[in-house]
């Protein structure tokens, strides 16, 4: 595994080069298509961002113009990122309209998205068409029941579904789709909040499963309350219970250490967000 990380050039990813190569976020996907209970939908995902951040959403045309902008001055940018305010997924064509915009003229760059997994299974091989090297996947529990709490419903090709349906047909595609991309060559993280008293015994599970589904890293995350969901009194772990979670699930998978929350609109280092300068 440390042969694969040393090529690789996403600063999420390799922790080495998270000093000196860069990552932009393009905010083209507004929808969603489940209802998680720590999100309010008034901000970005959750899921994969920092929770009472709005970012204004682009069409693909005004992302791609964005990007040439940001190119411009910033000549470290190794990774072009699709991480909301809404599921990439749920926004496919816009996402996948931005890729090509950009791949026309930049043949360098790589691409990444983030999604709660519903529609995985589904674009695996469009997301492997369209030229994505990295996924990161937030698989929150592996347990129907648990699910039924953290999820409030799903809208799955149409229809909507909730309680341990929902949660099953959720799980199910975010394995489906993680074991088909890795399979093919596509590096992929897993994202895991922890809740307290919902999830926090299962991590372990979740870490030894993701990893034989073949996911490269994991990367456990305190939740940060936002206001206005159905979760946003839910008592936060401590660090020092984050970190135990790490230790353990790390016996199972490599574990991501310095994961900032960002912005589904950042740009420049992890360390040092330049979205101000570009917004
Ligand atoms: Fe919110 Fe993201 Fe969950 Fe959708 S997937 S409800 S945007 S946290
Ligand atoms: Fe990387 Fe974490 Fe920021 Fe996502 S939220 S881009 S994983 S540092």
């Amino acid at each position: 595994m440390d042969s694969i990380n040393n090529s690789l050039n996403h600063p999420c990813f390799n922790h080495s080069v998270h000093k000196k190569l860069a990552r932009i976020h393009l905010p083209v996907a507004p929808e969603c298509n489940i209802q998680c209970n720590f999100c309010n939908r008034l901000y970005d995902c959750v899921n994969e961002t920092r929770p009472g951040v709005t970012s204004k959403i682009l069409t693909p045309k005004e992302a791609f113009h964005k990007y040439i902008e940001v190119k411009k001055n910033l000549d470290n940018i190794s990774i072009v990122g699709f991480a909301g305010p809404g599921d990439p997924l749920a926004n496919f064509d816009r996402v996948k309209e931005t890729v090509n915009l950009i791949r026309k003229t930049d043949r360098q760059v790589e691409f990444c998205l983030s999604t709660n997994g519903l529609m995985l299974r589904e674009y695996a091989d469009n997301i492997i068409q369209t030229g994505f090297s990295y996924i990161t996947v937030t698989i929150n529990t592996l347990d129907s029941e648990a699910g039924a709490q953290i999820y409030e419903y799903i809208n799955y090709k149409g229809q909507n579904y909730a309680k341990d349906t929902a949660a099953e047909i959720l799980m199910e595609n975010q394995l489906e789709g993680l074991e088909y991309l890795c399979k093919r060559g596509v590096i992929c993280k897993v994202n895991t909040l922890y809740l307290k008293g919902l999830n926090d015994f299962q991590l372990e599970d979740i870490a030894r499963v993701v990893s034989q589904k073949g996911a490269y890293i994991m990367n456990i995350k305190n939740l940060i309350p936002a206001e206005g969901s159905k979760f946003e009194k839910l008592t936060t772990a401590s660090e020092k219970e984050i970190n135990e979670a790490r230790k353990k699930c790390s016996e199972y998978i490599k574990q991501m250490l310095h994961c900032r929350q960002c912005r589904a609109d950042s740009v420049g280092l992890l360390e040092k967000d330049r979205f101000k300068e570009f917004y």
